[in-house]
């Protein structure tokens, strides 16, 4: 049989599958996944904006989607803010999602996956890489593309460090529940400190009165577990819930400084690529592949695979994202180092601010003249509200120029 490859890819998550699908078609290309079914088990809330989908998945009828939800509560100690969301996101099924791609790179590209394959180790030698399975089976390729998830640890075998400090992990813990108290159509996110030290607490309609239910916290603060804090929440808030299932789960954020090497590239959250506040991976899972599967082509049509020509991966990931994510890891920062009164007076200023408003997903698509002039509209009105509070000033200028 022969082993060699254009393009080998480590983990059939979102990030390797969306890659393999956008690599062209006259490409050898082999995906490695661990589990034995792709999409399973799911460890996420699923949620993702309809933007993501907008961008990524423009044609098809999108059998993955579970629910689409119109409202936003935020909350944060006694107070909350309540905002109109109409069309802004949804709730996935990541299980459906998953095999959905994964079909298309079987179908569509006639790609191989290769389930139950767990790579134990990888290696760039002189004109090729290898990865090594736990069977002992060696595969052989012109490029390596690792998205072997948070739990990655193959990038450190190729000389790309990844190794992940405590203060920028969150650990996670999420119940399915189902309760008559779920609204279908509204999105929770509860940043109150004692409820997700470091973190939040959400609740995700999948429909018909059952959440994706779970809190996050920084995994390095000193505090009770995550499953404790959720379950203190759950039989205060819902009671009459009933837990449908059940598991642990970890996000890491702090996007890698180097993303590459020699004929490798790092994706998703094997580069810590998810957002630092929200932790949401998928939209970046989703970038970070697109990206690559660019370079990857472009690569594979000449004789240089030297890290300054895989370089262009990390150039494109950056001009695409590096200013909000370096902006949103930051003020993740400053929000761990501030008091409780600090936090107070922020997330007063902040829910006083957006409670009431509307912000609806074609506001922001700046495709015809109207919609600038609304979006325009939007901006001025948000920074009159803002001028009026020197607080969110105060933390947004200090932002502006870190
Ligand atoms: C509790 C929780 C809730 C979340 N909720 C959301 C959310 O609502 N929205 C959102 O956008 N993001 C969410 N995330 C984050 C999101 O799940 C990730 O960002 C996303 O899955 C990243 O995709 P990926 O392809 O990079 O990695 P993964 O989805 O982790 O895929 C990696 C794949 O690689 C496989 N693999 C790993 N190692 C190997 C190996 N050595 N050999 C072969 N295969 C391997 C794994 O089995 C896995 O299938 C959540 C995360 C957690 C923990």
């Amino acid at each position: 049989m022969d082993k060699n490859y254009d393009v080998i890819i480590v983990g059939g998550g979102p990030a390797g599958l969306y890659a393999a699908y956008k690599i062209e078609k006259s490409f050898k290309v082999i995906i490695f996944e661990k589990d034995d079914v792709i999409g399973e088990p799911i460890l996420c809330a699923e949620g993702i904006s309809t933007n993501t989908l907008k961008l990524f998945f423009k044609d098809g009828d999108h059998p993955f989607i579970r629910n689409i939800y119109s409202k936003l509560k935020v909350k944060y100690k006694d107070l909350e803010a309540n905002i109109d969301i109409p069309g802004r996101g949804l709730i996935i099924d990541r299980s459906k999602f998953e095999k959905y791609i994964a079909n298309k790179v079987k179908e569509e590209n006639n790609f191989e996956i290769k389930t139950g394959s767990f790579v134990v180790d990888a290696k760039v030698e002189n004109d090729h890489v290898k990865v090594i399975l736990e069977n002992g089976e060696e595969y052989f390729g012109k490029i390596l593309i690792i998205a072997d998830g948070v739990e990655s640890y193959l990038p450190n075998k190729v000389g790309i460090n990844s190794v992940c400090n405590l203060v920028d992990m969150y650990s996670c813990y999420q119940q399915i529940i189902h309760d008559p108290n779920v609204k279908d159509e509204e999105i929770i996110f509860d940043f109150t400190p004692s409820v997700a030290p470091g973190g939040y607490l959400w609740v995700f309609p999948r429909g018909n009165n059952e959440a994706n239910f779970g809190l996050g916290i920084t995994s390095s603060l000193d505090c009770e577990k995550p499953y404790k804090l959720l379950n203190e929440y759950r039989e205060k808030n819902y009671p009459n819930a009933k837990i449908l299932r059940e598991f642990p789960g970890c996000v890491s954020v702090n996007q890698l400084s180097r993303m590459y090497t020699d004929r490798v590239m790092v994706l998703g959250d094997s580069a810590r690529a998810a957002d630092p506040i929200t932790g949401g991976g998928i939209d970046n899972a989703l970038r970070t592949a697109n990206f690559a599967a660019i370079v990857a082509n472009s690569v594979l049509k000449g004789k240089d695979f030297s890290a300054r020509r895989i370089s262009q991966y990390q150039e494109l990931v950056e001009k695409d994202n590096s200013y909000s994510i370096k902006k949103q890891y930051q003020l993740r920062e400053m929000l761990l180092k501030m008091s409780e009164e600090e936090k107070d007076q922020f997330f007063t200023s902040a829910i006083n601010l957006f409670d009431g408003k509307r912000i609806q997903s074609s506001d922001f698509e700046l495709h015809s003249f109207k919609s600038s002039f609304k979006a325009i509209g939007m901006v001025i009105n948000f920074m009159g509200s803002l001028l009026k509070d020197k607080y969110l000033l105060k933390i947004i200028m200090r932002l502006m120029w870190k």
